[in-house]
């Protein structure tokens, strides 16, 4: 039988960016390194950034060892590396305007990494807050053409964005975003093409590097731009159904205060992050072990129903 202390919580790794800013520590008490924070790989895995296991049974090994030596944990879940990377992205300043390739391309161009499927759940926007999701050239020669006279207005398809709203990035989107704190749940790959950044200097005075022809190979020329990301689909209990594809399902659940919360859990491993709020956690009828804004954490085959009390806003993420 499993129990609450067989959770297994990964310490986050944090990547400082040109476009982050202090947010991961303001208001997720993050200890942060100095400067400009964008990322918190919160449940990682990937060798540029291995998440290191706080406390328990697991404690001070790393998220791939236990990938590797401890299989019972995610159910036999398939592949040689663990699948997904949890991210929360503080998007002070635009993100570069940028995408990813699929499975296929970067196993042939990128030394055997995967491709990088993604999507966003907007925990805030700014009021200024942008985003671009979708491009409108019609193949690679108009893309190529209108990207080299700058023509960005009309070669991205910038929408509204809000708290709440929800993004699936799949592989050849053009995307960029500006103004916002997002919860990420991605294939594990850091592959990514700089299709334009913003003509911003780095502070040695050099640009980052663009990436404009890999670009053009994956760039989905038939994908018809979206025109919102606010969510459709019902709530029902408290859980919301964001997203199924090949790689991996999101849920979003909402605790409501003073009430209780069973989450039942279908696959062979969830990936559970604490958004909003705090309360309790418990399994299999264990003394509770408490929860705050910004932890996260791994539920392990064994576990197939999580008890929540409190008031949180999760994002609960699995394998496809
Ligand atoms: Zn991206």
């Amino acid at each position: 039988m499993a129990h609450t202390s067989d959770l297994i919580f990964p310490h986050p790794v944090f990547v400082s960016k040109i476009w982050g800013g202090r947010r991961l520590e303001t208001e997720f008490g993050y200890d942060l390194p100095a400067g400009p924070v964008g990322e918190c790989w919160a449940i990682s895995a990937h060798p540029h950034g291995d998440c290191v296991i706080d406390g328990g049974a697991y404690d001070g090994r790393r998220l791939s060892e236990l990938w590797n030596e401890e299989p019972q944990l995610f159910g036999g879940a398939s592949g040689d590396r663990f699948p997904l990377l949890i991210k929360i992205l503080d998007v002070a300043d635009y993100l570069s305007v940028q995408v990813h390739p699929d499975d296929a391309y970067a196993a042939e161009h990128e030394g055997g990494s995967l491709g990088k499927s993604e999507c966003w759940y907007v925990l805030e926007a700014d009021d200024d807050a942008r985003i671009m999701i979708g491009q409108r050239a019609k193949g690679r020669a108009e893309f190529a053409s209108m990207a080299g006279e700058r023509r960005w207005d009309e070669l991205l398809n910038e929408i509204p964005v809000d708290a709440g709203d929800f993004f699936n990035i799949s592989p050849g989107t053009v995307h960029a975003v500006k103004g916002a704190l997002i919860l990420e749940v991605q294939q594990s790959s850091d592959v990514t093409y700089r299709v334009y950044d913003f003509d911003r200097l780095q502070g040695d005075g050099t640009s980052r590097e663009l990436h404009l022809a890999q670009a053009l190979d994956v760039i989905d020329y038939d994908a018809e731009p979206i025109a919102t990301g606010a969510i459709a689909v019902p709530e029902i209990d408290g859980v919301t159904h964001l997203t199924d594809c090949r790689y991996f399902g999101v849920d979003r659940v909402r605790v409501a205060a003073g009430s209780s919360a069973v989450l039942a859990l279908g696959k062979p491993f969830a990936c559970v992050s604490v958004c909003a709020g705090a309360g309790t956690v418990s399994v299999s009828g264990d003394e509770p072990r408490g929860l705050r804004k910004g932890e996260h954490f791994i539920a392990p085959a064994a576990c197939t129903e999580l008890s929540f009390s409190g008031e949180m806003l999760l994002i609960v993420s699995y394998p496809a």
